[in-house]
């Protein structure tokens, strides 16, 4: 005899499913393989459930607009940002940042001419796959482009002397 709950039960069987098959429906066997075939064109990827306004996602850092002051440093509580004495400029570890966005409230930014105010250096975006293998790639650091020149040739500096 079918009772209500098996009513229900049956009921929800025949339903669309309401979950979000992202990135695809169904979990694939080689992930290379599939990322081929989105580039070609063959395989559309699912979205990801749409973020609401004012989400607090991978941190973007201007160096034009960044004026020095180290606020974002003093206040920031993962501590995941970096003075670069060289440049007066900041190096912000996207695996050590915590999304609180203190550093985005504190950052003064900075006005250029033409503008009617400041614009901030720091500001909070919307992304949020930034799964890495590495937690220093180029993807998860935030610094001024001369800032990896730099490092590379301290690098270079500390092998030469080393021998
Ligand atoms: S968002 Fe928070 S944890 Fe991340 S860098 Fe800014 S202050 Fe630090
Ligand atoms: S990013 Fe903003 S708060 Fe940090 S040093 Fe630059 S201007 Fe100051």
């Amino acid at each position: 005899m079918v009772n209500k709950m098996m009513f229900v039960l049956l009921k929800q069987l025949v339903k669309k499913p309401a979950t979000n098959p992202f990135p695809v429906k169904h979990a694939p066997a080689n992930v290379t393989a599939l990322i081929e075939k989105v580039q070609k064109g063959e395989v559309q990827i699912n979205p990801p459930v749409p973020v609401p306004e004012g989400f607090r996602g991978k941190l973007v850092y201007d160096p034009e607009r960044c004026i020095g002051c180290r606020l974002c440093i003093m206040v920031c509580p993962a501590d995941a940002m970096e003075w670069i004495p060289e440049l007066k400029k900041i190096r912000h570890y996207v695996s050590r940042c915590m999304f609180c966005a203190l550093c985005v409230d504190v950052c003064p930014g900075k006005k250029f001419p033409g503008e009617e105010k400041a614009v901030k250096a720091l500001r909070m975006s919307e992304e949020f796959l930034i799964a890495d293998y590495d937690k220093y790639s180029d993807n998860l650091i935030e610094e001024p482009p001369e800032a990896k020149e730099l490092f590379k040739k301290e690098v270079k500096e500390a092998a030469e002397s080393e021998g």
